[in-house]
């Protein structure tokens, strides 16, 4: 029998279906053992930072990394980063495989005049602020205005939005972390304007969380029903629409004819508008947008213009890798063919592969798929990784599997008198302390 290495760098998504695909591609002859490292103090990356707090069942698959993690073979390594506790190089020897799966964390730049203006974020720091991610637990979000406005016409814009927008006592119940509650209660934002640069028929927003909209109980949610009616038009003429674009029109059109209840709080979806430029003195005042239109199936600018009043703003329009030395990068993510790298034992997966596209759920065929490349390529196994004894000579305190279960249950126990999933933790040195 021929027992294999390989190290996971990444414990997110993308990475524990990569863990679980080796151990389903496992048989009497070949076996993996399998060491997962990841900077943060705790697994588990965008189920934990990236899902909103109002989304409680998308998290429930981190049962699902619990049973990939407690498998034989498996063993945790967080609170150990890449370039700074242990190089690629160094782990491309030990190991005989490596498998990078550090997703896109660095926020794309608008690129426009005013975006460094203060009250101008990005959805990669104020996604992870809300959610206890320790290194954007310090972010400067200033809600003492009556107006934000989110850009971009994704899911990520949608979730952004949707936590400004809804009454605070709507995440009381969840994991939203606690310094974020605090802020989000004394929020003076009322109203939320969420701005695509194409039309509504050209959105990445999926339907399910369009129609979860019309539930919220203290916002009212504006879409113009000419323009989507507009849409509908266009892309019939354009031929057959597919069945999410569909979807999706079909249930900005309910809300969009839905009755307006005069609620304190409001969203307003606006398409076919471009940010140009943030203005403000020292700070956020407003955005002008260039309003388009579709021509012939493109979408171009009409000259004209209109200014968004706020104090607020969040760009939410994508993601990129932030680079790890010893690799190439092009389009913000890993060079790679099929999700092998060069002619390395390196392979890459989820978003620092694709890109950041797809449901939580795209990374398992994707991550099964690399694995049975990486499985075809292997050769003679090399020695077993003493990974631990490395970290430990180096002086590297890491957060092992059952470390991991005791930060764990610490923050399920915290919440319990709370109602809440859990209270998470943000400081690394409380749940490094808990060892
Ligand atoms: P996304 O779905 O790619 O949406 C990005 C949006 O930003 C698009 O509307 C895009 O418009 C716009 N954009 C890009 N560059 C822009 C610019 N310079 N100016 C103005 N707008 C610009 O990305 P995402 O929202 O970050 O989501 C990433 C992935 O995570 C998606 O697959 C998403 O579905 C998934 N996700 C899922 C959930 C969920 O299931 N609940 C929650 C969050 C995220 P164009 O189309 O015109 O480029």
């Amino acid at each position: 029998m021929k027992i294999y290495n390989i190290a996971i760098v990444g414990a997110g998504p993308a990475g524990y279906f990569a863990a679980q695909a080796l151990q389903n591609l496992q048989t009497e002859e070949i076996k993996f053992t399998i060491d997962m490292i990841e900077r943060l103090p705790t697994p588990w990356g965008l189920v934990r930072s990236g899902v909103a707090p109002d989304h409680p069942k998308i998290k429930t698959v981190s049962k699902v990394f619990e049973k990939i993690a407690t498998s034989e073979g498996f063993r945790l390594f967080c609170n150990v980063e890449l370039d700074k506790d242990i190089s690629l190089k160094e782990l491309q020897e030990i190991y005989d495989a490596v498998v990078i799966a550090t997703g896109s964390s660095r926020g794309k730049k608008l690129g426009i005049p005013g975006e460094e203006l203060s009250g101008s974020l990005s959805a990669a720091d104020f996604v992870p602020w809300y959610n206890a991610h320790p290194d954007h637990s310090e972010l400067d979000v200033d809600l003492n205005c009556d107006t934000a406005v989110v850009i971009g016409a994704g899911n990520v814009a949608m979730d952004v939005a949707r936590i400004l927008a809804l009454e605070p006592h709507e995440l009381d119940p969840t994991d939203t972390a606690t310094h974020a509650l605090t802020k989000l209660h004394q929020s003076s934002v009322r109203k939320v304007h969420i701005c695509g640069r194409r039309g509504p028929e050209h959105a990445a927003f999926t339907s399910p969380e369009l129609r979860e909209l019309p539930k919220l109980e203290h916002t009212d949610v504006h879409i113009d029903h000419n323009q989507i009616r507009a849409a509908q038009q266009r892309a019939e003429a354009a031929g057959e629409i597919t069945k999410d674009v569909k979807s999706n029109l079909d249930a900005m059109l309910a809300i969009a004819e839905s009755q307006s209840k005069n609620l304190a709080r409001a969203m307003y979806f606006h398409f076919l508008s471009t940010p140009l430029e943030i203005r403000g003195d020292g700070k956020v005042e407003e955005v002008i947008f260039g309003i388009n239109e579709v021509k012939e199936g493109r979408v171009i600018s009409t000259g004209k213009k209109f200014t968004i009043k706020c104090g607020l703003v969040i760009s939410a329009i994508g993601y990129e890798s932030v680079e790890i030395a010893g690799l190439s990068y092009e389009n913000g993510r890993v060079k790679n063919v099929e999700g092998r790298v060069n002619s390395t034992n390196t392979y890459v997966v989820g978003w620092a592969k694709r890109g950041p596209s797809g449901v939580i759920g795209t990374n398992k065929s994707d991550s099964t798929d690399v694995m049975k490349l990486l499985v075809e390529d292997l050769k003679t196994p090399k020695s077993a990784s003493h990974f631990d004894q490395l970290l430990s000579s180096r002086g590297i305190i890491y957060v092992s599997q059952e470390h991991w279960e005791k930060i764990n249950s610490a923050e399920v126990q915290a919440g319990e008198p709370l109602g809440k999933p859990r209270v998470k933790f943000v400081k690394r040195d409380e749940m490094l302390g808990l060892n």
